[in-house]
């Protein structure tokens, strides 16, 4: 049996890549690459259509959303269940994140390491923030175990206000 652990090493914002940059794209096709997992055309195009978009990465993706994305950009529509298989295949290879409480998906920022990542979700504008705190998610696990639970992926999200939205609601009187 393996439990899935992630490896603990310092983990700053600097080490994030840009959602929609070159330098991820690179790092995603690395990962697949070392994995031995094909980047195909259609998986770049999913993969674009996730990491860029007119809402720029803030806020996670519906497959419904990446498939209309790819269908605009490439003018022939994908099945639904294309994209979702594509979706998992991200997700199995540390390419994406689902966000669960949005059962939609982003772009993981960190492709070659592994983290239990914590989301602030926006109730208001429904974009998200990205933390990564290995000993939090470590000692998540570590309570379940103790508990008798093989922990195999914690889902840590936070819903409430990004900042822009607070101060939004702090100065208005809606
Ligand atoms: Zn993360
Ligand atoms: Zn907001």
């Amino acid at each position: 049996m393996t439990v899935q652990a992630p490896v603990p090493h310092p983990h700053r914002t600097g080490a994030h890549l840009q959602a929609g940059s070159d330098a991820l794209k690179q790092a995603a096709v690395a990962t697949l690459a070392e994995q031995g997992v094909q980047w195909t055309d259609l998986r770049e195009t999913v993969f674009d259509a996730l990491a860029g978009g007119s809402s720029g990465g803030g806020a996670p993706v519906s497959a419904y959303d990446v498939a209309d994305r790819v269908s605009a950009a490439t003018g022939r529509r994908i099945a639904a269940n294309s994209v979702y298989r594509i979706l998992d295949l991200f997700v199995a290879h540390n390419l994406a994140k689902r966000v669960e409480s949005r059962n939609a998906y982003v772009v993981n920022v960190h492709p070659s390491c592994s983290h239990d990542c914590i989301f602030l979700v926006c109730e208001d504008c429904g974009q998200i923030a990205h933390l990564d705190d290995d000993k939090l998610a470590d000692g998540m696990r570590s309570r379940a175990r103790t508990a008798g639970f093989t922990p195999r992926r914690p889902v840590l999200e936070l819903m409430g206000l990004c900042s822009a939205c607070n101060g939004a609601a702090q100065t208005g009187n809606a």
